[in-house]
């Protein structure tokens, strides 16, 4: 054994250490500051307690809240601190498992009847944070099976010994911090003081081994922070978050619906809803007739053989809306679960030729999907909805160009919608499992280099996944964060070879040859009700104000009013400014107060002196009081507001 080796740090240079140096010490040579914050290390590819000596050259990365892998390692052994908690306050409790999870952490645990709920949750955290101030160190010791399970069972702990039965001697390790000891293969962090905030969140019921033959168990899910702040800025989110639910606003602001009676999973649009959701369609549609693209319709059926051909019916046709039967013996339609048959349909009405591509088919297509009635969610998950789809016919070496367009498009929805930080993901193909997918290897690598370049050229923030490509093709998947932190996937740009293929589309080269085009599918929102509910979540149902149902609302002060209430509403209709006409007799504050709860951004309002000059008081949304104005300087101010995003910046 060498008395030095030699770490690789990930900036790639290389350092000597004593053999059995720790990762904690190769942190305190670079800096104290770095060492505070070490929680656990990836050594050679595997994550590990930042305290286990190193014996090998070794490639480490240290690991910090920053990193995943570093707040895995921290949730997990709050985990751990938990469970401690919770045996000093309830003895004879019994433990399952305890692993970290997106948010946080939970222990599976079984109190034998002890009642533990809300109103013990605060002792709970409080017991973590007194042991966690005694900075108790995470030990690790390896110990034999026979061992592990003497002490199992002393303790009374059935479930670890179930544990314990599947695991092989040799292999098994017990991590102790404090009373409390654990079968854990580990990591863990340096010790228990790192852990400065902790919350419980909820408690739910969960099958051992999530098998229901089994005992339920206590399922107590909780997050700890390494600082107080970031706990209070986690759940100021998550409150946030609860005001801003889509489904909460969707009933408030009146824009849609749903009834038991019409059926689960298909919303009902009502008239503000239904406004929105136009606006977004012709600002869309706006953008696609300069981008080149034509629109078509097709109907919500189309008979089974449409998708016998297209391979839908044999992929998804048992799980889906069985067939709509005709008095016709033998005549079965299926609910449309995609336009893209359609569209390949349409294509083939009169021979294409080289010069005719690309063919760029838009629709606002109503598709039918079944999903089981536990996955409905709102808008976000639904059984009827509307894809901004199209589909783009082109020659194999106009992929690129038209990847680059698609992506402007996409861009400049965001943009105008208020979504600054996106990403995206490039799928490719699995290099070492090339046969599962169909299409030439020539074909693959020119689609796949379009959308890697094209990528490249509009300087999108990428990761690139190989093996997630659909069998038929490539794509690219774009994600936005909203304002709140949170990751939605919203459109995509999928490449297909297979559709052409089964629809034996044709078109012909300038040789005269026939050739297959390519076919892109693309859906810059995905569908017009999952986007207006992130739109939703995103602004809190204030929107954009060429978006808002509602511009304006004309309130006056009492019934005297009326007239000159009616002359300024019409006046603002016939300049193409939206809203209502406040007439209801009551007080002003409560005519303000509800303009506030609906979200319209200005707030006309009049009595006796504007009335004498021809004027309103102008109140906007978040703002206050802008003064008062005449019609006209009102209408010119509000055409000013709008303007950013109402003309929008050619693509
Ligand atoms: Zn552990
Ligand atoms: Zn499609």
């Amino acid at each position: 054994m060498s008395d030095q080796i030699r770490i690789t740090l990930p900036d790639g240079s290389v350092r000597e250490y004593p053999n059995g140096v720790t990762s904690l010490e190769i942190a305190m040579s670079i800096s104290e500051g770095l060492a505070r914050n070490v929680l656990a290390a990836k050594v050679n590819g595997t994550v590990q307690d930042a305290t286990r000596p190193i014996t090998t050259d070794s490639a480490v990365t240290l690991l910090t809240w920053n990193d995943t892998e570093g707040k895995a390692t921290f949730w997990h052994s709050s985990a751990h601190l938990l469970a401690e908690a919770l045996e000093e306050l309830y003895p004879g409790i019994q433990f399952g498992i305890g692993p970290p999870i997106e948010k946080g952490f939970y222990y599976d645990v079984d109190l034998n009847g002890q009642h533990f709920s809300q109103e013990d949750f605060k002792k709970v955290e409080d017991k973590m944070l007194e042991l966690a101030r005694q900075k108790q160190e995470f030990v690790r010791q390896p110990i034999s099976k026979a061992e592990a399970i003497a002490y199992f069972e002393k303790k009374g702990d059935p479930y670890k010994l179930d544990l314990l039965d599947r695991l092989d001697d040799g292999t098994i390790t017990f991590y102790s911090q404090g009373n409390f000891t654990d079968l854990c293969r580990g990591p863990h962090i340096p010790h228990t003081g790192f852990i400065k905030a902790a919350k419980i969140m909820n408690v739910a019921g969960a099958y051992w081994r999530g098998d229901e033959k089994n005992k339920m168990l206590t399922r107590v899910y909780a997050v700890t922070f390494p600082k107080q702040k970031e706990l209070d800025d986690y759940l100021f989110l998550l409150e946030e978050a609860k005001k801003r639910d889509h489904r909460k606003l969707g009933k408030e602001l009146e824009l849609f619906a749903f009834s038991e009676k019409v059926g689960a999973g298909l919303p009902l649009w009502l008239p503000k809803g239904t406004m929105l959701r136009e606006r977004l369609e012709n600002f869309l549609r706006k953008a696609q007739v300069r981008a080149g693209y034509q629109q078509v319709v097709t109907p919500h059926i189309g008979s089974k053989q449409l998708y016998v051909t297209s391979g839908h019916w044999e992929k998804y046709g048992e799980d889906s809306f069985k067939p709509i039967l005709t008095p016709e013996p033998g005549e079965e339609f299926l609910l449309k679960p995609m336009n893209c048959p359609h569209h390949c349909e349409i294509y083939k009405t009169k021979p294409r030729s080289y010069r005719d591509l690309p063919l760029r088919l838009a629709e606002f297509g109503t598709v039918y999907r079944y999903e089981q009635s536990g996955e409905l969610h709102g808008l976000t998950r639904v059984r009827g909805f509307t894809q901004d789809d199209a589909h783009i016919f082109c020659r194999p070496d106009q992929v690129k160009e038209e990847f680059i367009k698609v992506i402007d498009l996409v861009l400049y929805v965001f943009k105008s919608l208020g979504f600054e930080d996106y990403s995206a993901q490039i799928s490719l193909r699995d290099p070492a499992n090339k046969q599962k997918y169909i299409g030439s290897d020539e074909l693959w690598e020119k689609a796949e280099s379009a959308i890697i370049e094209a990528s490249a050229e509009r300087g999108l923030r990428t990761v690139t996944e190989l093996g997630e490509a659909a069998f038929y093709g490539p794509k690219l998947d774009f994600m936005v964060r909203d304002a709140l932190g949170r990751k939605w996937q919203l459109g995509t740009i999928q490449v297909d070879y297979n559709l052409p293929n089964r629809f034996e589309l044709e078109y012909t080269g300038s040789d005269n040859q026939k050739y297959r085009p390519v076919m892109i599918h693309r859906a810059p929102f995905g569908s017009m009700e999952r986007f207006i509910a992130i739109l939703i979540e995103n602004s809190g149902g204030n929107f954009p104000l060429w978006l808002s149902p509602d511009q304006i609302a004309v309130l006056p002060i009492s019934e005297k009013y009326e007239d000159y209430a009616n002359e300024v509403f019409l006046t603002l209709q016939e300049n193409d400014i939206r809203g209502y006409n406040d007439l209801r007799d009551e007080k002003i504050g409560r005519k303000i107060r509800d303009s506030e709860i609906n979200k319209v951004p200005f707030m006309l309002i009049l009595g006796e002196k504007e009335q004498a000059e021809g004027r309103v008081s102008v109140r906007k949304k978040g703002v206050g009081d802008l003064g008062s104005m005449t019609i006209a300087e009102f209408i010119g101010f509000f055409q000013n507001e709008i303007k950013p995003a109402a003309q929008p910046a050619v693509l």
